[in-house]
């Protein structure tokens, strides 16, 4: 089965030569305060930086997920006000998530054809943290490096944290537009899932010192002191973790990358624009994300695109939230070979 759905999503193809090296290695076995461990650990993150350009000084933390970040910037930096923006199922979670764990909560939801516009939202001189999803996996939209920069600038008191879970290793982000950077490496990094990253600015890790919430094992103060020691206050996916080394290993500069995940948009782009029955999801082409490219059609024709795309060996990724019978969701990722998207191409073109 060539799997398109976005996420989980395929993963490399040499994930379980990779597994195969963790066991003859020992690694499925080691502790996770061993020196062992914080070799791969110090590795992981070194590599994170170098081939995702992300500042030195941010801090990166392990999680289990892109919901346990939500969660940990709710309880341990979120003690004031927490605004949230977005146009789809994912953003919105996250709100409702937020609102039930702290106070001060609010939503600012957009359209999904709309492009966010920086000079409307300005959130006083209160601290608050702004979150952001900025790329939308449900409805395949993003928001651009340079909005959430200037969101940033427009707001000096705030924290700015970004979900991008499926788009980072897969686009170019520009780690200091933001304080908090949050994913999970089902998506872009082409892994299995269980592992999240959860990327500070030092801004976020003084803010989380001064607020000093503690009541939780993972109170991102108590995260931060062992992450000192390149550990974390639980017994991590030590596997993952390894695999994910494995994987930053291999991968090119994330500007080589981003280039080839923009190509393969266009090319999707393009291939939809001269369908009738098939359509990209999101008319304005300024507010489409390059990572997920979401289909609209009649519901009885996206049930059988996906029946019979299966049947083919072929797994499209199911609408989302309220578009789930009328859209059909491709991800774009880095690990689908060119001639998997070539099969999906050859496949589609049964239908006008
Ligand atoms: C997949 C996804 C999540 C949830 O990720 P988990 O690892 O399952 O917690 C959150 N936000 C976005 C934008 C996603 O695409």
């Amino acid at each position: 089965m060539i799997s398109f759905y976005p996420g989980p999503s395929r993963v490399y193809d040499e994930i379980p030569s990779y597994v195969k090296d963790a066991y003859k290695k020992g690694i499925l076995s080691i502790n996770h305060r061993s020196e062992e461990f914080m070799t791969i650990s110090e590795k992981v993150i070194t590599l994170l930086k170098d081939k995702l350009n992300v500042p030195k000084d941010y801090t990166v933390f392990y999680t289990t997920s892109a919901t346990e970040c939500w969660e940990i910037i709710a309880q341990s930096l979120t003690n004031k006000r927490s605004y949230h923006i977005y146009n789809g199922s994912f953003g919105e979670k996250w709100f409702e998530y937020t609102k039930r764990i702290a106070s001060g909560v609010r939503s600012y939801p957009f359209n999904r054809e709309e492009i966010v516009n920086p000079k409307k939202l300005r959130f006083g001189a209160e601290e608050g943290v702004i979150c952001i999803t900025q790329n939308e996996t449900s409805n395949g939209t993003q928001v651009s490096n340079d909005i959430i920069r200037q969101i940033k600038e427009n707001n000096p008191t705030h924290l700015i944290a970004v979900d991008a879970t499926s788009s980072m290793g897969g686009v170019a982000l520009d780690f200091k537009a933001a304080d908090i950077w949050l994913a999970s490496v089902q998506k872009c990094f082409g892994l299995p899932a269980g592992l999240g990253l959860l990327i500070c600015s030092p801004s976020a890790i003084e803010k989380a010192l001064a607020i000093n919430e503690r009541n939780h094992y993972n109170s991102l103060a108590f995260m931060n002191d062992m992450m000192a020691k390149l550990q974390t206050p639980f017994t991590p996916n030590v596997l993952n973790i390894y695999l994910l080394m494995r994987v930053l290993e291999e991968v090119k500069p994330i500007e080589e990358v981003h280039a080839k995940i923009v190509k393969r948009y266009e090319r999707w782009a393009n291939y939809f624009s001269k369908k009738e029955t098939l359509q990209h999801l999101i008319r304005n082409e300024e507010a489409r994300s390059f990572t997920v490219v979401p289909v609209i059609a009649k519901d009885e024709i996206v049930t059988k695109v996906k029946a019979k795309a299966k049947s083919r060996g072929i797994l499209l990724g199911e609408g989302y939230g309220e578009l789930k019978s009328s859209t059909f969701r491709i991800a774009n990722f880095p690990a689908i070979k060119k001639k998997e998207i070539k099969t999906l191409q050859e496949f589609l073109s049964n239908y006008k």
